[in-house]
């Protein structure tokens, strides 16, 4: 089988970096999934087509973040997506990263968070946002590690998706997102005693029609094997990183598997609107959801996967496919660093594993791309040797599965 071209990935995320932001409804967004139908179409596949559905777009209007007392100033932040639209004010309350040991210390105090504003550390607020409401909280504000006084854009709300009433999918409080340096600035004035706050979040609901990108690539027996990358990026970053480096893998993965006659079906797929709780992919598994059970041996998720940064290599896995993925990654020349499970709605392999499908996703954590979700996550700053040995790496394991007899496979 032929190889991937290291230069077809750095061409094609050249080309998609020119776009921009690939946010719903975006000029980017529409670009992007123009050349990835031309590419599939230009392809030997049986079958491509788009799947459309509507989700829930958010557009920012006005957000801010004042401190009130003890002293009055105004603080650099952005809205946190799809947080409630709201203004309101409240005594600041530091909830360290809401690890279970942070909720304890808290719970020792007695703090009681009815009416508070909470300010947190997380890279994944949607996953705490709603238990926060329910104690009473009624704003929030998130933190990240991000470097150069970056803020990570960052959703409020996570997976499952609302596919009959959109609008609906939205978070109970509102909030803001800050830098690291303004947290260390916060924290200092809390230090000095109370801090009140308070926070404007004001936005545009609207719902979108955006589609996954589908190309299928038949075989000769009755099994299945997906091959997945969201296409969409965060709002104002062009999201190299995360994920033009799986979208890329992903074309070229598909140019090598349509010029051979493989045994099972190959289902290769753009997945829109990852970033706001994995509607695209949600919504793949919901219409394809006997096929999938009956036939499909394996998702392979790509995202995110060859940051310049030095990271550990970790496998979420589920199923048969930890050994067997070990097993190829050990013999091609490297290692997993650490195995993680696939109970976190992270990413796109989510709501098939919900469907007892075996999935996998080799991803660079930790620690975490430090430009994640910021408007650095630039070309430059990924690394394409890695690139190509991951592109590699999985077009071995897929060419391996292939070959593989379906007793072999357990679910
Ligand atoms: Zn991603």
């Amino acid at each position: 089988m032929e190889k991937l071209i290291q230069q077809n990935l750095y061409h094609i995320i050249q080309e998609f970096s020119k776009f921009g932001s690939r946010w719903l409804e975006s000029e980017g967004e529409e670009n992007t999934r123009q050349i990835i139908l031309d590419v599939f179409e230009n392809l030997t596949m049986d079958n491509v087509y788009c799947e459309w559905f509507q989700c829930h777009n958010y557009i920012p209007k006005e957000y801010y973040l004042r401190v009130l007392s003890p002293s009055r100033y105004e603080i650099r932040c952005e809205p946190l997506e799809y947080s409630k639209y709201s203004e309101v004010e409240g005594e600041l309350v530091f909830l360290g990263e809401f690890k279970e040991e942070d909720v304890n210390t808290i719970s020792k105090l007695e703090t009681n968070l009815e009416g508070k504003i909470c300010l947190i550390v997380s890279d994944t607020p949607a996953f705490f946002i709603s238990e926060l409401a329910d104690k009473g909280a009624v704003g929030v504000i998130v933190a990240t590690e991000a470097p150069d006084n970056l803020i990570r854009r960052l959703a409020a709300k996570s997976y499952p998706p609302n596919f009959d009433d959109p609008t609906r999918w939205k978070a109970e409080i509102p909030g803001v997102s800050i830098s690291k340096q303004d947290l260390y600035r916060l924290l200092s004035l809390m230090s000095s005693g109370k801090v009140t706050v308070k926070i404007g979040h004001f936005w545009e609901s609207k719902i979108s029609r955006t589609c996954n990108i589908v190309g299928v690539v038949e075989g000769c027996v009755d099994e299945s094997i997906v091959v997945g990358a969201h296409y969409d990026s965060q709002m104002k970053t062009v999201g190299v990183w995360d994920n033009l480096t799986g979208l890329s893998t992903l074309l070229e993965l598909a140019r090598v598997f349509s010029k051979v006659k493989n045994r099972k079906r190959m289902i290769f797929i753009a997945f829109a609107a990852e970033e706001i709780g994995l509607w695209g992919s949600a919504f793949f598994v919901k219409k394809n959801r006997r096929e999938l059970r009956e036939e499909c041996n394996a998702m392979f998720c790509l995202d995110a996967i060859s940051s310049a940064y030095p990271t550990e290599r970790s496998l979420w896995v589920e199923g048969f496919l930890k050994d067997f993925i070990i097993e190829s990654v050990e013999r091609y020349g490297s290692k997993i660093d650490n195995i993680r499970e696939l109970n976190v709605s992270y990413s796109d392999y989510y709501p098939f594993v919900l469907e007892n499908i075996s999935a996998a996703m080799i991803w660079e954590y930790p620690p975490i791309n430090p430009y994640y979700h910021t408007e650095k996550d630039l070309l430059r700053y990924i690394s394409l040797d890695k690139l190509y040995f991951m592109g590699e790496l999985y077009r071995k394991i897929v060419e391996d599965l292939d070959r593989r007899n379906s007793s072999i496979i357990r679910r």
